[in-house]
């Protein structure tokens, strides 16, 4: 085995040009996916974490160039209702027994802190983990979520290169992006973030960066997706991600940060049809079954060919708990908070 990836397995500390060298070398990547699959094992052990993702709202004050949300973007716009939402919820809390809920939006601003915090109280009713994924807010409001019981919080920092960062996301800032990011951290909350692979110009220094990255931010999760093009956003002619390099990313990630919860994300599952497999046997130890009602996934286009959309909740657990069957691993059953939050 090559030595940078045993010296990873052993200390989980790599440099800067440690990591780009994996990251480069092409004959490598079997036994890096299976160093990752190991320490994941090791660490985190052979149960997957489900986590019921319900998308409420495609309303979005943003612009970003590589998502079909964007606010310039004419699509057909929903908010899903409280009571609906949560009935959403009490079925995948309560009928498919999945112990975590996520709340993903935009940037919508109609659900103010009044809105989410009570929204947040209900679901909590349901003996779940509660992880929110709705985009940049101030310290006041993550502590508000965090009072009204959410555990977790998504906010993928989507590339530390800040010259792409502001030239893929208009009128926003790298650096609140990442004050953000902290903010999660001081307000009590599991931090997720990660970014997207393959954005134009998008360099193996940067990937090597972002990894450091998750370690400095003390990131309880990460989300790792390769880019794929919108047709109806500035990059829609731009080449995407490879799920390759998403995956050895995330194997990386893996190998530095051990014991911390890593999806195989649905971008991958776009890619290819056996891409959460293959991210499961590269590190990744959680998948996001979508719980949302049809009728609205096709209106939360992120990207293009989203490997759920058509499909009820119940067919999308179904093909997961398929999938992890084939692996000859199992759902786990507790809540799956990261180590250093388990009372
Ligand atoms: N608005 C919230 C969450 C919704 S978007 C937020 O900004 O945090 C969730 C994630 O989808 C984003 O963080 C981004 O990394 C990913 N995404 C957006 N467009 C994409 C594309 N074209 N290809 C792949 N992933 C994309």
């Amino acid at each position: 085995m090559h030595k940078l990836i045993e010296k990873a397995k052993e200390t989980h500390l790599l440099s800067k040009d440690e990591l780009i060298e994996l990251l480069c070398g092409d004959d490598t990547d079997t036994d890096l996916f299976a160093a990752a699959d190991a320490v994941r094992r090791q660490y985190v052990g052979d149960g997957i974490h489900l986590r019921g993702l319900i998308e409420f709202s495609n309303f979005c004050r943003n612009d970003c160039c590589y998502c079909g949300l964007r606010r310039s973007n004419k699509i057909e716009r929903y908010r899903i209702d409280e009571e609906t939402i949560f009935k959403l919820a009490e079925h995948a809390a309560c009928r498919m027994g999945l112990k975590t809920i996520v709340l993903q939006s935009g940037e919508d601003l109609y659900f103010d802190k009044e809105k989410m915090c009570r929204l947040i109280r209900r679901i909590k009713t349901l003996n779940t983990a509660l992880t929110l994924s709705i985009g940049e807010k101030s310290l006041d409001e993550y502590q508000a979520y965090r009072e009204a019981g959410a555990d977790r919080f998504l906010l993928r920092i989507e590339t530390t290169d800040q010259k792409l960062y502001g030239e893929t996301n208009p009128g926003m800032s790298w650096e609140k992006r990442i004050e953000c990011i902290v903010n999660l951290g001081r307000a009590g909350l599991e931090i997720g973030t990660g970014i997207l692979v393959g954005l134009p110009e998008q360099t193996i220094e940067s990937y090597a960066d972002d990894i450091l990255f998750f370690r400095q931010v003390n990131a309880d999760m990460i989300g790792i997706g390769p880019f794929i093009p919108h047709p109806d956003t500035p990059l829609k002619n731009a080449l995407g991600g490879s799920l390759k390099m998403a995956l050895k990313v995330m194997a990386l990630t893996r190998l530095l940060l051990p014991d911390i919860n890593i999806p195989a994300t649905t971008a991958m599952e776009t890619l290819a049809p056996n891409g959460q497999l293959q991210a499961l046997k590269a590190g990744a130890n959680v998948i996001m079954p979508n719980v949302t009602l049809t009728q609205y996934r096709k209106h939360y286009e992120l990207y293009p060919g989203k490997s759920t959309v058509g499909y009820t909740p119940d067919e999308s657990l179904n093909a997961v708990k398929d999938k992890i069957a084939s692996l000859g691993r199992f759902v786990a059953e507790d809540f799956g908070f990261h180590r250093r939050f388990q009372a």
